[in-house]
């Protein structure tokens, strides 16, 4: 579902100010800041480049079970860096959330309140979210329509004051997913 469209979308470019992307194994350059995973099992989270991902990223287990982030750079770096640095905090989040947390509405949470915790996110950067998001398209596999999501990130924004480190702080939200196969088709 994601990939007419919102790939479309995204490539048309929807952002002023683009995010050049630059990557080693671990860490991904996004806006002068240096991002990098842990899974909830404290693994390190390899990131890799893939040129041909119809996609901004997507976060998954290989197959011996390693944790993986994969990300499209020429996609990525259509959105603003807020919004970029946001996109790889959400594939984080799909490795750092245990599975029975696991969810896009969680990971989006999350990835809001990892990135205000960290001095990353000013709620001067918000708008960004309302204008680059406002395109991408719901999913059935959770993913909210682009302005509800938007929406969704600044409340999670507000509400950072109780982030936790763990991953639980809204497991109340959360829907269980299976371990293998975190992600699919869309972000
Ligand atoms: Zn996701």
């Amino acid at each position: 579902m994601f990939r007419g469209l919102a790939t479309a979308v995204l490539l048309m470019g929807i952002a002023s100010s683009p995010a050049p992307a630059q990557t080693s194994q671990y860490v991904l350059s996004v806006g002068g800041s240096q991002l990098q995973c842990q899974s909830w099992r404290g693994e390190r989270v390899p990131i890799r480049f893939n040129h041909s991902l119809p996609q901004v990223g997507r976060a998954y287990r290989s197959s011996d079970g390693r944790p993986v982030i994969e990300i499209n750079p020429g996609i990525l770096n259509q959105f603003s860096s807020p919004v970029a640095r946001w996109w790889f905090a959400h594939e984080c989040a799909h490795h750092e959330l245990p599975p029975v947390a696991n969810s896009e509405k969680q990971a989006d949470c999350r990835a809001a309140r990892k990135l205000r915790s960290a001095g990353l996110l000013q709620s001067a950067d918000l708008d960004h979210f309302h204008r680059e998001l406002r395109f991408v398209p719901a999913s059935a596999m959770g993913h909210l329509p682009g302005p509800d999501r938007a929406e969704h990130v600044r409340k999670c924004f507000g509400a950072t004051q109780q982030f936790a480190q763990s991953g639980r702080s809204n497991a109340q939200e959360a829907k269980p997913a299976p371990l293998p196969k975190i992600e699919r088709q869309a972000p």
